[in-house]
């Protein structure tokens, strides 16, 4: 008999071509009369022209959002935030410029408008991450959770092939990691077949024609899912890896879930037979993992560690590091096998 625990995560969600045309009305029905523009700095001209959208309402642009939320940076913004009296935080940009606007709303209670460009999903999270001293520490908390999400595709057409794909395989490990979560239950097991539905299907049409907005579209869909996906449930071996080594090695952040989700997958596939079935169905039938090394290799995605940055030295620590502390998978822990499926994420092989 099925038995289960479902919160939903409080936001407004309006999605469609052109929805940045509401974004003046959408302030106003949080009640806010200042609004401070977050960026990152490859992003200055789209908040500057949020900015001019606000008119009176806007407080200002701070442009030096940078990946993984630097301490520093936290607080240089919240200073700003400060200062320039704001009531509100609106990010425009991916998982680093609304990573910032958490930090703010973290310790000031200002409520966050997120305005997603890339597909991580942050903006659907009350998730939280502060780096200090190349420590990465991540949390929850509801006030960080936007209370209000724009997504328009028009402003995914600038995001390049090489961002956008495995920006997508980022939002798909959170679909995956779903249908085996500790505390999996049936609406986030819906959201996750059809986010890797809409997501595999579209990010080959996004990355070889980048002016097909319906593809955009769709990918942005299949992001708007998965990360209510990772808002809602506890994710597993896969977040674990890619934690592990984004945090420790520094590596980026996308293009590492891209190359390590095949092998988590590969990893659970024994223990977690109808999540298996649920990721092939939603793969228009192909084997789980090596439908998802198929997928991140026709996007044009890195397959192998090596290609990023990683050191084949540093495996055996990076396999310590990501056994250390027990947490929920579905298959247990173990060290040998943790450091086997690193070496076979490093070699780039195709699972088998
Ligand atoms: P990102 O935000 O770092 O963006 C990557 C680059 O792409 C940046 O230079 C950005 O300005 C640029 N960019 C973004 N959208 C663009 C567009 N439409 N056109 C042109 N350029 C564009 O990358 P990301 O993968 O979105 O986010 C990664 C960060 O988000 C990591 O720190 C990760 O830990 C965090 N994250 C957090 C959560 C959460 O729930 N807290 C979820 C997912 C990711």
């Amino acid at each position: 008999m099925r038995a289960f625990v479902y919160s939903s995560q409080p936001s407004r969600v309006v999605f469609r071509a052109g929805a940045l045309d509401d974004l003046a009305a959408e302030i106003e029905r949080l009640g806010a009369h200042r609004a401070l523009v977050l960026s990152t700095p490859e992003q200055r001209a789209c908040a500057e022209d949020v900015s001019r959208r606000l008119g009176t309402r806007s407080a200002g642009v701070y442009a030096k959002a940078v990946m993984h939320v630097p301490i520093e940076t936290a607080e240089a913004a919240r200073e700003a935030a400060k200062s320039l009296n704001a009531d509100c935080c609106v990010a425009i940009g991916g998982g680093s410029t609304i990573g910032l606007g958490k930090a703010i709303a973290l310790t000031s209670d200002l409520p966050i408008l997120a305005i997603p460009t890339t597909f991580a999903g942050s903006e659907m999270t009350p998730i939280y991450g502060i780096t200090e001293k190349g420590r990465k520490t991540t949390g929850r908390d509801a006030r960080v959770l936007p209370k209000t999400v724009i997504y328009d595709p028009l402003l995914t057409k600038t995001l390049p092939a090489k961002i956008a794909g495995p920006s997508g395989m980022n939002a798909i490990a959170h679909c995956v990691e779903a249908l085996y979560a500790q505390d999996a239950n049936p609406i986030t097991s819906l959201m996750a077949d059809e986010g890797i539905r809409a997501l595999a299907s579209s990010l080959p049409v996004v990355v070889s024609e980048p002016l097909d907005l319906d593809a955009r579209a769709e990918a942005l869909y299949g992001a708007w899912l998965a990360g209510a996906c990772l808002g809602n449930v506890g994710m597993a071996i896969h977040h674990k890896l890619c934690h592990t080594l984004g945090g420790s090695y520094n590596l980026p952040h996308a293009e590492t879930h891209t190359i390590i989700l095949p092998h988590a997958v590969r990893y659970n596939r024994g223990a977690a037979p109808v999540a298996m079935g649920r990721i092939s169905r939603a793969l228009d039938g192909v084997e789980a993992a090596a439908g998802l090394y198929d997928l991140a290799q026709k996007l044009g995605a890195p397959l192998a560690l090596r290609d990023i940055g990683m050191r084949a030295e540093l495996l055996d620590e990076a396999a310590r590091l990501a056994t250390q502390n027990p947490y929920y998978n579905p298959r247990p822990i173990e060290y040998a096998s943790i450091r086997q499926l690193l070496q076979n994420a490093w070699e780039g092989i195709r699972p088998g």
